[in-house]
């Protein structure tokens, strides 16, 4: 069965199909509107703006999805008739949302059902504006062609995206499917707006053990790169300096500093920031004291070191955590996800560190593009997880939905006309 999922939860519009097929969830096609050109000159995500954008962009990236994955077909001109009684109803969806109504009238009225067997949206956690955009364009398209939704959690979608398999090329050695992948497991997300340890028991089984009390780590990068004067997203922007050489270290050695400090010696310099929370009992995170200390001692010079020490600040907290997870709950598996999970030093130093331990867990981590906001996972999330979470369109004029019945047998008719988003949404 295929997938059409969709992923509005920041300042991504996504829109892509996926299937599953012999223990693999497999990328049809996975498109991804980003809006980093429009959010950048205010140093993060706009959410007015970036609900307007989403208004704008679904409809040409779910056409775009569609099409990619050869399920995109004009409607044969038979009468020039009008659905009026479904018209209406479609309006009463998107009555907030009139750009959005007008593009997507425009789209059904065109196009024929594609042949997909539900439809997977994140409803939360996200901006609560930017999400609703897309669950009601979502509960548009259920509406309009008789499918069943499948409301999912962002956070388990960053995860998920470690069982997807590329559209072209071969990476099958890295990739879970559902006979791959090693339980219990722990998870790590980290991106711009969530930290969090999970320990997963299965495939589909998820509990918290550990979240950031304050900023993510994502965020962390974010500001830190704005008090450097580095541009929106930081993440990237400080990941690469700190790979730039540093010109003039000369000998570490002879450097002796402690706390936060900048010092130099033979024109060689050295930052020390703190690692908040490295050694607290629990598996919590922190990372707004980082901030702080970036802010109130950066003084303008040495920015190549300051980032290389942002990075590493970070790398270490991420990686020390985790593994403490991992050890405690025996986990086979370290799962990570999330966009700072596409930093280059932090996943070669999560692959040497594990090696380094007696810890006998395998580290899986999505391809670069996988790790960022995109509606692949969200699907994948709905295949791996199933099918708890789905709701069955009320409208069914035959009674049933054209769906695969394996998949949803014992799926309880929760109505999708109820599923709300949440901005909080836990795990
Ligand atoms: P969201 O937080 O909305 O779920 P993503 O999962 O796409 O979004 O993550 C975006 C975050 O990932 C941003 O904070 C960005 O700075 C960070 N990020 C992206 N690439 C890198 C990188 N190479 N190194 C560190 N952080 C990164
Ligand atoms: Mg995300």
């Amino acid at each position: 069965m295929k997938i059409l999922a969709i992923d509005t939860s920041c300042d991504d519009t996504s829109v892509a199909v996926v299937e599953k097929k012999n223990n693999q969830i497999r990328t049809i096609s996975n498109i991804v509107s980003s809006q980093i050109k429009i959010h950048a000159p205010y140093g993060g995500v706009y959410p007015m703006l970036a609900k307007r954008e989403h208004q704008r962009n679904l409809v040409p990236v779910c056409k775009k999805a569609l099409q990619n994955a050869k399920l995109l077909n004009l409607k044969l001109k038979t009468k020039n008739e009008k659905p009026q009684v479904k018209i209406k109803k479609l309006r009463i969806i998107l009555k907030r949302d009139e750009l959005l109504l007008k593009n997507t009238e425009k789209f059904l009225l065109k196009h024929e059902k594609p042949k997909v067997g539900a439809i997977a949206i994140t409803n939360g956690p996200g901006l609560e504006p930017c999400l609703w955009q897309g669950v009601n364009f979502a509960k548009a398209l259920a509406f309009w062609w008789d499918l069943p939704i499948i409301p999912v959690n962002h956070i388990k979608a960053h995860l998920s995206a470690n069982w997807l398999s590329p559209i072209s090329g071969n990476h099958k050695s890295e990739i879970l499917n559902t006979k791959r992948a090693q339980f219990p497991a722990v998870g790590l997300v980290a991106s711009g707006g969530h930290t969090e340890l999970i320990y997963m028991p299965k495939t589909g089984q998820y509990k918290l053990i550990g979240s950031t009390r304050d900023d993510a780590a994502g965020e962390c990068f974010d500001k830190t790169a704005r008090i450097l004067g580095l541009p929106y997203p930081g993440g990237p922007a400080i990941a690469a300096l700190a790979a730039k050489k540093e010109s003039g270290i000369k000998n570490q050695e002879l450097l002796n500093s402690k706390g936060i400090t900048e010092s130099e010696a033979n024109g060689s310099w050295r930052i020390e920031l703190p690692r908040p929370m490295l050694h607290s009992k629990d598996f919590d995170f922190s990372f707004s004291g980082l901030k702080t200390a970036v802010l109130y001692n950066f003084k303008g010079n040495n920015k190549t070191a300051w980032a290389k020490e942002i990075q590493q600040a970070i790398i270490d907290v991420l990686i020390h955590k985790t593994l403490k997870a991992a050890e405690k709950f025996n986990a086979k598996s370290i799962i990570a996800g999330g966009g700072v999970m596409a930093n280059k030093e932090l996943r070669k130093q999560f692959k040497n560190k594990i090696k380094s331990t007696k810890l006998r867990s395998t580290f899986h981590v999505p391809r670069y593009r996988l790790c960022l906001d995109n509606a692949a996972m969200v699907g994948a999330c709905a295949l791996l997880d199933k099918p708890k979470a789905i709701a069955w369109p009320a409208s069914n004029a035959s009674g049933q939905p054209a769906v695969d019945t394996a998949f949803l047998a014992g799926v309880a008719n929760a109505g999708w006309q109820k599923i709300k988003v949440n901005g909080n949404l836990k795990i």
